[in-house]
């Protein structure tokens, strides 16, 4: 949601990221669960240990979330798929798998590991209440309450719609019957939204009850709903670019510029000048890093006068070259994987022969789309 993450840990190699909107559910969680619900179900509690167990649940509910996204990532390893981060964002975790699966089969496994394990940690969590509850009513209070959050959860994310794990196992099933990945996708997203305007409109008749809380559940349909077009929408993007080379994305013009240039001076002088939108970045003549339009955009015009163009450009050492003859698609996901605007275009004798930005993959799905090839 924002650009910011932060990276809290690295787990089976897997880092895990925590986006700034995540501390928002974070707070409201630990607010109504230790000033609402504890202190209602519980009156005898004292108001400390109420907010110290709503603190400890919140906290536990992240974990599970985080072991949710863990379990879709190791199994997408497993098969080979490579993974990337892990990030927790306001509406729950997002485990990042780089390519789109190859085999149904392969993708059922993948999706249904997810409720699968909040379903288990439910479990647990039931099991560690009653084994707690002669001890300690609190504790055993803490783990039934993340019990039926797990199960809540694992039932959420069933739901048929793409994209979430339910809709991902229906894909997978309708790519198994009819061998159409995109038709597959089509319905599901389709039933993805489907399931996202029910939400919503239940969340609406909530509020006209006058149950505040179902404004949640507006914004998450909301939220179900851009992303069911968005998840088709990536792969069409993927179909367009089968067959597309390497070689018919890239630009072959591109010019020099010292690493010590201002933006400012990048901008006035080489892009506006010379209509240019990346250049290489020199330090004498050692190459440095690639500069794109994109990372001009991405800072903030009143930086521009004191940045210098080594401060936004993408670092050798980060750029990871592909041959003209890499699949389109493949060019795409390893910008996404890096997390970079632009990448290198080099023969097998290490000779720079072209660049690829973004924008150009964007422009080129664009301009085909429009001509309805
Ligand atoms: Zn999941």
């Amino acid at each position: 949601m924002f650009k910011h993450k932060w990276r809290i840990a690295r787990i089976f190699g897997i880092n895990i990221n925590i986006d700034p909107s995540w501390l928002i559910i974070f707070f409201l969680f630990t607010w109504s669960l230790g000033g609402q619900f504890f202190p209602t179900r519980y009156p005898a509690w004292p108001r400390s240990l109420a907010w110290m167990m709503g603190l400890l649940t919140s906290l536990l509910v992240f974990a599970s979330v985080l072991v949710h996204e863990l379990s879709h990532s190791l199994v997408a390893r497993q098969q080979g798929e490579k993974v990337g981060d892990i990030t927790l964002f306001l509406l729950g975790g997002v485990a990042q798998i780089n390519d789109e699966p190859k085999k149904p089969l392969r993708e059922f496994g993948m999706a249904i590991v997810g409720p699968l394990s909040s379903f288990v940690l439910a479990g647990l969590f039931f099991l560690v209440s009653v084994f707690l509850h002669p001890a300690s009513q609190p504790l055993s209070a803490a783990a039934l309450t993340l019990a039926v959050i797990n199960t809540g959860l694992g039932v959420f994310n069933l739901l048929p719609g793409f994209p979430m794990d339910g809709g991902r196992v229906l894909r997978s099933i309708l790519w198994q019957a009819t061998g159409d990945m995109r038709k597959a996708t089509r319905i599901a997203s389709a039933v993805g939204q489907g399931v996202a305007f029910l939400l919503m409109a239940l969340g609406f008749l909530q509020v006209l009850r006058g149950v505040f809380s179902g404004l949640w559940l507006v914004f998450i349909g909301w939220f179900l709903q851009s992303a069911a077009a968005h998840g088709y929408e990536q792969v069409v993007v993927r179909s367009v670019l089968q067959g597309v080379k390497a070689r018919d994305l890239m630009s072959t013009s591109f010019g020099t510029v010292p690493a010590s240039l201002t933006i400012q001076a990048l901008v006035d002088d080489f892009i506006l000048e010379r209509k240019e939108r990346m250049f290489m970045v020199m330090e004498g003549d050692d190459l440095r890093g690639i500069v794109c339009l994109e990372d001009v955009k991405a800072t903030p015009r009143k930086d521009w006068p004191r940045a210098r163009v080594r401060d936004i450009m993408t670092p050798k050492e980060r750029l990871e070259a592909v041959s003209p003859e890499t699949d389109g698609r493949v060019v795409l996901s390893s910008l996404a994987a890096k997390d970079v605007n632009q990448v290198p275009v080099m023969e097998y004798d290490g000779s720079l022969v072209g660049i690829i930005c973004r924008t150009d993959i964007l422009r080129y799905i664009k301009l085909k789309t429009e001509l309805g090839l």
